[in-house]
């Protein structure tokens, strides 16, 4: 299918998971956060908005604090997340300066989210940062989501995945960009089937494909594939465009924003 169209997006939600983001000793994966940051600042740069969403709190609080185990109670983990969150946002805001631009902390809730008042209280602010040429960076408020936390997955939006489509959506964006440990949606789960195949593109939501991403908290302990396919079910609903694909070298963005053949594309068939 030609991608061509891509090159026209012009907001673009970036959704970064945990295991992107840190090594697999649980400190931060810094050179990959750097290219990160100076990938999103380019397309700034190119006119494009950018919205980051990304997870690691928890991970990058453990590194911080030399915790190997991820503790069992809820508390631990969201004293854990609150130090992560620092400890990220500073690496964040130091790698984005250093590309000319400022970062904007938005953390958010469920609540807040199904709260009409206070949802739209987060458009303005984030319509704001964005006019001011900010790339606002979003997580979800792990230190608060009590009951989230306690359901076994990261976080109540299952790792960001949830969350990144709700905050395209909230800021009408036409590009949800999910960059994960793995090049895509295959067929069938890749680590326990070897004749697993890459899909590069998926119109609809079928209830074999949620097969095929396997159960909720399927990937340690985070939201896994099943996630990100709820996610790509709402975009598609939605009419936002989804770009599953590997965030090793997080440079897959130009090549997703100029309409190349990565990954799995999430699109209606109206939109080409
Ligand atoms: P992230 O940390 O980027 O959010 P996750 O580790 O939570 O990513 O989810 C991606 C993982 O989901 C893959 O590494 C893979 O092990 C698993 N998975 C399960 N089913 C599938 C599938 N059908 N296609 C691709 N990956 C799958």
């Amino acid at each position: 299918m030609d991608r061509g169209f891509l090159a026209n997006k012009r907001r673009v939600v970036v959704k970064v998971g945990t295991s992107t983001l840190t090594h697999v000793n649980g400190r931060m994966d810094l050179r990959r956060i750097d290219r990160l940051a100076r990938v999103l600042a380019d397309v700034a740069n190119m006119g494009k908005s950018v919205v980051l969403v990304s997870s690691g709190a928890i991970g990058v609080g453990m590194g911080k604090l030399g915790i190997e185990k991820r503790p069992a109670s809820t508390s631990e983990r969201q004293a854990i997340a609150a130090v992560g969150q620092c400890e990220l946002m500073q690496i964040y805001s130091k790698f984005f300066s250093e590309y000319g631009y400022a970062v904007g902390q938005i953390l958010l809730t469920r609540d807040v989210v199904d709260s009409p008042h206070m949802r739209s209280n987060a458009v303005n602010t984030f319509e704001t940062l964005l006019g001011m040429g900010i790339v606002p960076v979003v997580n979800e408020n792990d230190s608060v989501s009590t009951e989230e936390l306690e359901n076994n997955i990261n976080n109540g939006f299952g790792d960001n995945d949830t969350l990144s489509v709700i905050v395209a959506a909230l800021i009408g964006a036409d590009l949800l960009i999910m960059l994960s440990d793995i090049e895509g949606f295959y067929s069938r789960n890749p680590q326990t089937d070897p004749a697993a195949e890459l899909v590069r593109h998926i119109d609809k939501i079928t209830p074999q494909i949620e097969r095929a991403a396997g159960g909720v908290g399927s990937s340690r302990g985070t939201g896994g594939m099943a996630t990100k396919i709820e996610a790509a079910k709402i975009a598609l609903g939605r009419g936002i465009d989804m770009v599953l694909a590997s965030g090793e070298d997080p440079s897959v963005v130009y090549d997703i924003l100029r309409g190349a053949e990565v990954g799995t594309l999430f699109t209606r068939a109206q939109s080409q």
